[in-house]
């Protein structure tokens, strides 16, 4: 599957897991994670949409150091990220309007 689980710059399979987050915005819920790469130490952010119509899609990007350790930190502020209903702070700045 090209949505696999490989840092956007380098193509290392080998990606630590920092943070992740699941939101829900009308109809549709989206998954983002992100991910440092041991090897390049770039950041790679990985995001599933799922509009439950259709097939679930997936967007692989590089984000800066700085946007994705704000992100993880943000992330880590919610009590539970994979809970697509939360309605804190966090998840409201994270969902897409
Ligand atoms: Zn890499
Ligand atoms: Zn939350």
């Amino acid at each position: 599957m090209s949505s696999a689980r490989v840092c956007h710059a380098c193509h290392s399979e080998e990606l630590e897991h920092h943070a992740s987050i699941d939101t829900f915005t009308v109809g549709i819920e989206y998954s983002d994670g992100y991910y440092q790469c041991t090897s390049c130490e770039s950041w790679t952010l990985l995001s599933w949409k799922d509009s439950w119509a259709g097939e679930a899609t997936t967007f692989r990007t590089t984000v800066s150091a700085e946007r994705a350790t704000e992100a993880v930190a943000l992330i880590a502020k919610c009590k539970d990220p994979h809970d697509a209903w939360c309605r804190c702070p966090v998840h409201r700045k994270m969902e897409r309007g």
